[in-house]
């Protein structure tokens, strides 16, 4: 069956079409600037070159009829009409309690999502109003949700719970969450088979390092705890995102600087993490690096705030499992930063980890980066979360 990946933001949508059987992308894309003027479609099927189509993107409901239109064409496209489309498996950010795995999306689990999107007011609007509009172009595809939330959904309440007063669980579900979760379990379930290892007997930590970036500890397949919180903002330091801070920091700089509680939360999720720390600098690691290289502060003072916040998190991830087998890093600077692992690993040596250096080098590639005789493996896992959706959906479809 071919599942078409839907991954819906506020302002552009990334698809792929996957067959489900040889798990081969047949074509995948972007829309850009949907709602926004400028807007495009990126088109690209292997070994072809990659279209780029400017065209009025008013909604996301147009988005997706020019994905369908691309999908379909009788000279680029790669199916030839909608019945050849399976079904669709929709990336949704929160599912709040209520979604513990996926779902077939039908009337009440949208009216479902809709309750979740107070959560997450930034995410799920926008990934619902991608199910509505492929509801309304394609109504006899079966649709599937994988929400982000699900895999975590598996943490005892030790690791969910806040230390705040219980009745804001009670009334407002105010708790850990947790993200990335396709990702978690994705890259979790590689490394065992990868390690030739049963999934059901391993502890791992996962560390998915990308602009976004959670870590995860895995139990017998299970997540028992991860560091995004009621949003993804909690955490590691990010790209822009401040990561774990003293509350009071908030109540703080609103008064200093005489701003609104929501203008600081921006500040924090916007401004901060890597780019905060470097000074505005930049989010993205390769140019910290060359600050770095180049002799400058900015650079080595985010990169190293960086990589200790992930070893603290890995100390606190063995200490919740009480030992951990295998260690991953995935997604933008996991797979391809050797700089950032290595001086993660640094921090390890209590575990037995001892660097492959030449293994480290790798990027963007499955590897074992540890010694034969390292007591604690860690390993390259480049994620691959549209494979996982596409996996999830096909396995509800034909159910
Ligand atoms: P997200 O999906 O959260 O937007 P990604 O997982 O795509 O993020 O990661 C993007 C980040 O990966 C970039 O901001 C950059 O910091 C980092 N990255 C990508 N390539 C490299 C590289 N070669 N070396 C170091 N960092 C890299």
């Amino acid at each position: 069956m071919n599942v078409l990946v839907i991954n819906c933001g506020s302002s552009s949508l990334k698809f792929q079409l996957i067959d489900s059987k040889s798990e081969n992308v047949i074509a995948k894309g972007l829309c850009e600037r949907i709602g926004i003027e400028g807007s495009q479609l990126v088109y690209q099927r292997p070994g072809a070159e990659k279209q780029t189509t400017k065209s009025d993107m008013p909604d996301h409901k147009e988005a997706i009829r020019l994905v369908i239109d691309a999908l379909t064409a009788p000279d680029t496209g790669v199916v030839k009409d909608l019945s050849e489309i399976g079904a669709v498996g929709h990336r949704v950010v929160h599912g709040g309690e209520k979604f513990a795995s996926c779902v077939r999306i039908d009337d009440d689990v949208i009216a479902a999502m809709e309750e979740c999107s107070d959560l997450a007011p930034l995410h799920n609007p926008a990934n619902l109003i991608g199910i509505r509009a492929c509801a309304e172009l394609m109504p006899d595809t079966p649709m599937v949700g994988v929400f982000d939330t699900a895999f975590h959904q598996t943490m005892p309440e030790e690791a969910y719970l806040y230390g705040i007063p219980y009745r804001y669980y009670e009334k407002y579900r105010i708790r850990r969450y947790g993200f990335h979760g396709t990702s978690h379990f994705y890259v979790s379930g590689r490394a065992a088979e990868v390690l030739g290892a049963d999934i059901g007997e391993l502890k791992t930590i996962v560390c998915h390092l990308g602009n976004g970036a959670s870590i995860s500890a895995v139990e017998n397949g299970k997540s028992v705890d991860t560091s995004m919180g009621l949003t993804p903002l909690e955490g590691l330091i990010m790209g822009t995102r401040s990561g774990d801070i003293d509350p009071t920091v908030i109540e703080y700089i609103a008064h200093k600087e005489n701003k609104s509680l929501e203008e600081v939360i921006q500040i924090l999720n916007k401004e901060s993490g890597v780019l905060g720390l470097s000074n505005g600098l930049s989010s993205d690691f390769r140019d910290l690096e060359a600050d770095w290289k180049a002799g400058n502060a900015g650079g080595e003072r985010a990169m190293k705030a960086f990589a200790y916040r992930v070893a603290k998190y890995i100390g606190a991830y063995t200490a919740a499992m009480n030992g951990v087998d295998a260690i991953c890093f995935t997604a933008g600077v996991g797979e391809n930063s050797p700089t950032i692992r290595s001086m993660v690993c640094e921090h390890l040596g209590y575990l037995g980890v001892t660097l492959d250096q030449e293994q480290n080098q790798k990027r963007g590639e499955e590897a074992i980066i540890t010694t034969p005789d390292s007591k604690t493996k860690v390993l390259v896992i480049p994620t691959n979360e549209e494979l996982a959706i596409a996996r999830e959906t096909c396995a509800i479809v034909e159910k």
